[in-house]
């Protein structure tokens, strides 16, 4: 098959901070935008990252940065963290508060300490006005009924491995689900279902780079040029066009991180 191209689209979710990538950086950069990624969404995971990603989107117009406490790194947060984060998101002004949710698929969870960093960040996300980036694993209900708590209704769900009625449920709460590798693989068949049922404008498109490859990528280092591939596989399963895939998920994109 021809390869499609001149897409434009957007990374909605990619540690382009991330050590793995640093590297080759520039070389990373120049083949995401020779495959079309026109901007990437950088989601910090612990304190430690954000004056990293401040620089980082600070020396390329086509980054922008979010600031958060990730749940898989709650042994490396402390809870003054909570108070600086607040500080970080008023001075710098970034397109979301995160990433931040619940994983319990963690050896030796603390659910209760994780929901605390969660509620916490959805109320500073509501207060300061800005879309919240949630990491939902084996913990989708806790996540719904803690926005729900919130009254907050902007986000998105990154690498959403749900159901159907569950994505369902957060669209009506406010917020779009975004998608990446993981669908990829032939094997996926109940997430590729969700994919394929749920409204296009409720949809966003991710690498997750330098995690979860695509499978054309498999067991490789992931990197944000792969959104093209990501983009050209989950294409197949709708009935839009891929140009139609391609500019929508950008525009919602756009819509959602004001960018
Ligand atoms: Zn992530």
């Amino acid at each position: 098959m021809a390869r499609k191209t001149n897409p434009k689209l957007i990374d909605s979710h990619v540690h382009s901070d991330d050590s793995r990538l640093s590297d080759d950086f520039p070389a990373v950069m120049a083949r995401a935008r020779a495959a079309g990624v026109i901007g990437q969404v950088i989601p910090a995971v612990t304190r430690e990252h954000w004056p990293r990603i401040k620089e980082y989107v600070a020396k390329h117009k086509d980054l922008y940065a979010c600031y958060g406490l990730h749940p898989c790194f709650m042994a490396q947060h402390q809870a003054e963290d909570l108070q600086t984060l607040p500080l970080w998101l008023g001075k710098e002004r970034p397109v979301a508060v995160g990433e931040c949710g619940l994983d319990y698929s963690l050896a030796d969870v603390n659910k209760s300490e994780q929901q605390t960093f969660f509620g916490a960040q959805l109320a500073m996300a509501r207060e300061f006005r800005l879309p919240i980036v949630v990491h939902a694993h084996r913990a989708v209900e806790d996540v719904i009924r803690l926005i729900k708590a919130s009254g907050h209704n902007r986000g998105m769900v990154h690498s959403f491995n749900g159901s159907l009625q569950q994505a369902h449920r957060l669209i009506d709460l406010g917020f779009m689900m975004s998608f990446g590798g993981a669908a990829t693989y032939e094997r996926a068949t109940k997430l590729r279902a969700v994919f394929e049922a749920l409204p296009l404008d409720s949809i966003l498109l991710e690498t997750d780079a330098p995690d979860q490859p695509d499978a054309t990528h498999a067991k490789q280092r992931n990197e944000p040029a792969y959104l093209f591939d990501v983009w050209e596989a989950l294409s197949e399963l709708r009935i839009e066009t891929a140009n139609k895939v391609a500019k929508t998920t950008t525009t919602n994109a756009k819509r959602l991180f004001g960018i």
